[in-house]
C-alpha cells in the first residue's frame, strides 16, 4: 500500500468531479489526476490517426505508443497527447460520444491504470474518474462517490456549452448523459459503481462551495491520527 495520500471521487458524467477535485486539490496542495481526460485524449489520438474507434487492437496498439501528460494551468489543467496540446480538443462532443467504446476495452483499461497507479505512488493525490475507488486505487484513504439528478447534470452542461458560444438543446445533452451513464455503468471491467467504502454525496441543489466544504470535512477526519 502507498504512504502517499490518495482521495478518490467517482460519479456519472457531468456530476461536477473535476470542479470539487481541481478545488480540493488546490487547497491541499495535492497532484489532481484527471483519468477521464486520459481516455479523452485516447479516443481523439485514435481519431487523428484515422483508425475506427471499433479497431480494438488498433487503438491498444496505438496506445502503446502515446505519451499523455498533463501540466498546471491557470484555470484548468492542460492536457497533451505526445507533443500537442489538446485541452480543448478532448471536450468535443465527437470525442465525448465515442470516449465510453475506447473506455471499455481491457487493454486500454490496463494500460491506463497502470499509468494512473503510477502517478499515484509517487505523491499525494486526489484523483477523479469511474473506478478509482473500486479498481485503481483501492486502498485510498478517502473515497467519494459524487452525484446529481439527471437534469441537474444536463442544465450544468447546457450553461457551460452556453458560456463557449455552443448551443445544443437540454434534450440532447440529457439523452447524451443518460447513454453514456448507461454504457459506463454496464460495460464488463471496472463499470461505474460505488465502492463499499465509497461515501455518497449528492450535489443536486448544492453550491459548490458547499460540497467542496462537505467533503473537506470528510478529509480532516480521515487525517485526524
Ligand atoms: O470524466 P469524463 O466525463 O471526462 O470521462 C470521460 C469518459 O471516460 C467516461 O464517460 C468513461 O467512459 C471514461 N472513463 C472511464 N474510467 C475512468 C474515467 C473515465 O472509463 N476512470
Amino acid at each position: 500500500m502507498s504512504h502517499n495520500f490518495q482521495i478518490t471521487i467517482d460519479g456519472p458524467a457531468s456530476a461536477g468531479k473535476s470542479t470539487i477535485a481541481k478545488i480540493l486539490a488546490t487547497n491541499l496542495k495535492y497532484v489532481y489526476v484527471d483519468t477521464g481526460a486520459m481516455y479523452r485524449t485516447m479516443t481523439l489520438a485514435a481519431k487523428q490517426a484515422g483508425l475506427a474507434y471499433e479497431d480494438e487492437q488498433g487503438v491498444v496498439d496505438l496506445l502503446a505508443k502515446t505519451v499523455i501528460r498533463f501540466e498546471p494551468g491557470v484555470p484548468t489543467q492542460r492536457v497533451f497527447l505526445n507533443d500537442s496540446e489538446v485541452t480543448e480538443a478532448i471536450r468535443s462532443t465527437e470525442v465525448t460520444n465515442n470516449v465510453s467504446l475506447i473506455a471499455s476495452y481491457k487493454a486500454v483499461r490496463a494500460d491506463l491504470v497502470r499509468r494512473q497507479r503510477d502517478i499515484a505512488n509517487s505523491q499525494n493525490v486526489i484523483m477523479d474518474g469511474r473506478d478509482i475507488g473500486t479498481t485503481v486505487l483501492p486502498n485510498a484513504q478517502v473515497k467519494i462517490f459524487l452525484v446529481a439528478s439527471v437534469l441537474e447534470r444536463a442544465e450544468r452542461r447546457y450553461k457551460e456549452n452556453k458560456a463557449k458560444g455552443m448551443t445544443v438543446d437540454l434534450e440532447t445533452l440529457k439523452s447524451d448523459i443518460e447513454t453514456r451513464d448507461y454504457k459506463d455503468s454496464h460495460r464488463a471491467i471496472s463499470p461505474l459503481i460505488q465502492a463499499k467504502d465509497a461515501i455518497l454525496v449528492d450535489t443536486t441543489g448544492q453550491s459548490i462551495q458547499a460540497v467542496v466544504s462537505e467533503i473537506t470535512k470528510i478529509i480532516e477526519k480521515k487525517q485526524k491520527p
